[in-house]
């Protein structure tokens, strides 16, 4: 177990001062041909803001950071950055890959702190665009669109927006108010967010088009988490890991009380699944006071999908793992989850638990699809989009793209894809404006 208490909601990593900023920066060799572009999937100005920032020119490292993404402090902090720009750093051979991430972080944060935000905001008049979602995919697409002249507005279920970067990565990994301060960055740009309003119960597709919007683009990302078909699945205290880590993040917000979070003081928690979320919940259960926690994988731990950073994070926090542990039956006495039955090498195992958090994957829910024609899915619910336009699905003017398309990703790769999808509204608008064309009244 750690020696301090952990803090539940307080930021673990601690960002650069501006000393060590400029510092780190100045070790950047600014490459000819820089390979930590390269492994940006959003391919961020990375030698360009790194050179302004050894400059001490902070608010052009920032203007050079938002030129592709909507969301620097975020990224900053949870973008997979020891996979992509900064194992392709040419330095990284030596061990010694600048640190990109935290520079990012630390442009982003101090661009905040001294109120130098100054994104250019045009006119709103190449077209109107709903979109549904605020999640990384959305607040993209919302924010590259309103740069280059449409007016944006974005629906939200829930009462903030956010999406996961909001109630699922926890706080001590993405403090929200970073993510309050990214969104309200985005709507400073003109962009309209309408929270509380849920696509399928509160308004359809259809609802949208008939209030003049061009386009809608569907970001609702996989709101439907898998269960876990074994014997005694129906007992209290087996739980979903997004529905826990939501609670979490409401009850941080204080929309929400210590006892409506379902992992009680002295719970012993058991986490099934070797994903990023499993090592999400694991943590945030250790934060919020369980006695123990138990990551239980059908893999062994080199197969594990959670990024090596979160396990050692999981590790370090007190978490343990049961590697190549298939779950059999939940057990049970008097309606309550009181373990787990496990086959392993050794044989059937019964380990105990308060309580257990699944955490084996989700899907995209149907709200959407089922009440707006014309939008095809696969058998899995995924929605089918084409190439040309980019990110349009079988209706004409509905666009989707993130995990509701893509099946769950990494923020920065739903990023990647709400990018070009944001091109592809861009197209599709200009050109039914330039054949004066009403797409939706004439049914084609
Ligand atoms: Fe700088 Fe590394 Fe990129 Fe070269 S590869 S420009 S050293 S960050």
């Amino acid at each position: 177990m750690p020696l301090q208490p952990l803090t539940t909601y307080d930021e673990q990593v601690q960002g650069l001062g501006i000393k060590e900023a400029i510092t780190e920066a100045k070790r950047c060799l600014n490459c000819k041909k820089p390979q930590c572009k390269t492994g940006c999937p959003i391919e961020n100005n990375i030698p360009e803001f790194i050179h302004q920032i050894a400059k001490g020119n902070m608010g052009e490292a920032h203007g050079l950071i938002t030129e592709k993404s909507n969301l620097p402090a975020v990224c900053g902090r949870v973008c997979a950055h020891e996979l992509q720009c900064e194992s392709h750093c040419v330095l990284a051979k030596q061990g010694k890959e600048i640190k990109i991430g935290q520079l990012e972080r630390f442009a982003a944060d101090f661009n905040f702190g001294m109120g130098l935000i100054m994104d250019r905001i045009p006119s709103k008049s190449r077209g109107k665009v709903a979109v549904i979602g605020s999640g990384p995919a959305g607040l993209t697409i919302a924010g590259d669109l309103a740069k280059i002249g449409f007016s944006v507005t974005v629906y939200e279920a829930q009462p903030e927006a956010g999406g996961v970067l909001m109630f699922g990565i926890p706080a001590y990994r993405l403090p929200k108010d970073v993510v309050r301060r990214e969104i309200s960055r985005i709507e400073a740009l003109g962009v309209t967010i309408m929270t509380n309003l849920m696509a399928g119960p509160d308004f359809t597709v259809d609802d949208l088009f008939a209030r003049g919007f061009d386009a809608v683009f569907i970001g609702s990302g996989t709101a439907l988490p898998k269960e876990l078909d074994l014997p005694g699945k129906e007992l209290a205290g087996i739980i979903q890991s997004i529905y826990f880590l939501r609670m979490n993040a409401l009850y941080s917000s204080g929309l929400m009380e210590r006892k409506d979070v379902p992992v009680k003081d002295g719970d012993r928690v058991l986490v099934i699944g070797a994903g990023n979320v499993a090592m999400d919940a694991a943590r945030s259960a250790i934060r919020i006071g369980a006695e123990s926690v138990t990551v239980v994988a059908r893999v062994p731990q080199e197969k594990m999908r959670a990024l090596k950073a979160e396990y050692d994070g999981a590790v370090e926090d007190g978490v343990q793992f049961a590697w190549s542990a298939t779950p059999g039956r939940f057990v049970g006495k008097g309606g309550k989850v009181t373990g787990l039955a496990v086959m392993t090498e050794q044989g059937e195992q019964e380990l105990c638990a308060d309580k257990i958090l699944l955490s084996i994957g989700a899907r995209p829910a149907n709200r959407i699809v089922s009440t707006t024609r014309g939008i095809e899915v696969d058998k899995s619910g995924y929605v089918l989009t084409n190439e040309r336009p980019y990110g349009m699905t079988t209706r004409k003017g509905v666009f989707a793209g993130g995990d509701v398309v893509h099946r769950p990703a990494t923020v920065v790769l739903a990023m990647k894809e709400a990018k070009k999808v944001a091109e592809g509204i861009a197209a599709y608008v200009d050109a039914i404006k330039l054949l004066g064309i009403n797409v939706q009244e004439a049914g084609i």
